[in-house]
């Protein structure tokens, strides 16, 4: 099996991301973030998304819906039923041909899926710590495939989104984030812990165990994307005023325009 073949298999299984991090670029990672440390003869890592879709986020952005829209849709189903089904399916495809496929949802098994993700040429990490993609922006999870399959990689692809952009930032009511000298903006995780403002906690194996993707600062940089990416929709997302609760749970509305709105 080729990468070619490899990847029309991936999106015959529902993968709308499919890149390829072949074993240079990961080799001398180390410890647990090494592929590996898991498969000793592992020469490719295939990573592959399926996107969040824009109306999972949509009960959060209302503050009227937090659990079967954004918990399931966006996180929970999406991630251990539809996402996962995709990588199964990929790594029987893999092994029908002769090679090992070792699937993977990489919090668990202690990998860098972020890092992996940019190695694949899907993009990269934007300013407030999201994984941003052409395709997506922010809105998509990942999975990873491990194969002794030698197959052609992807050019790692940085996304240029952040230039000139705070949404993120600005959108946090509780301050969370601040620019620092490093690329990205520094983000107070124990203030993101106990945040009302849409925050959710990632599933025990998932890479995104402080999952912000439908936070405040997760819809702002949606918002800031929206003409941007590749998915487009006819109506903008951002309708009514901006709700956040400050840490006491008490709950303050901002007209559109103030708060990460357009
Ligand atoms: S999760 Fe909440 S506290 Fe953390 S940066 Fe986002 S909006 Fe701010
Ligand atoms: S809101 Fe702007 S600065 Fe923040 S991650 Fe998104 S694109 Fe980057």
């Amino acid at each position: 099996m080729d990468a070619k073949t490899l990847k029309e298999e991936a999106r015959r299984a529902g993968a709308e991301l499919v890149g390829i991090a072949p074993a240079y670029r990961w080799e001398k990672w180390p410890g647990t973030a090494n592929p590996r440390n898991i498969q000793p003869l592992c020469q490719s890592v295939i990573v592959l998304g399926r996107s969040i879709v824009r109306g999972a986020l949509r009960g959060v952005e209302e503050g009227t819906n937090f659990g079967s829209t954004y918990h399931e849709y966006g996180k929970s189903w999406n991630e251990r039923t539809f996402l996962i089904r995709t990588i199964h399916q990929v790594a029987h495809a893999i092994e029908a041909a002769g090679a090992e496929a070792v699937p993977l949802l990489g919090g668990g098994a202690g990998m860098d899926t972020k890092a992996l993700a940019r190695e694949a040429g899907l993009g990269s990490v934007g300013k407030g710590g999201f994984f941003l993609t052409r395709e997506f922006g922010h809105r998509q999870r990942f999975g990873l495939i491990l194969t002794d399959l030698v197959l052609e990689g992807d050019a790692p692809a940085d996304v240029d989104f952040c230039d000139g952009c705070d949404a993120c930032l600005k959108a946090c009511p509780l301050s969370a984030m601040a620019h620092s000298d490093g690329g990205l903006f520094s983000l107070n995780t124990q203030i993101c812990g106990v945040c009302q403002n849409g925050k959710f906690d990632g599933d025990a194996l998932s890479y995104e165990r402080l999952d912000r993707i439908a936070a405040a600062c997760g819809r702002a940089c949606m918002v800031a994307l929206e003409d941007r990416i590749d998915n487009k929709f006819h109506e903008t997302f951002r309708k009514r005023s901006i709700w956040t609760r400050d840490l006491n749970g008490r709950v303050a509305l901002h007209p559109l325009a103030t708060k990460g709105g357009k």
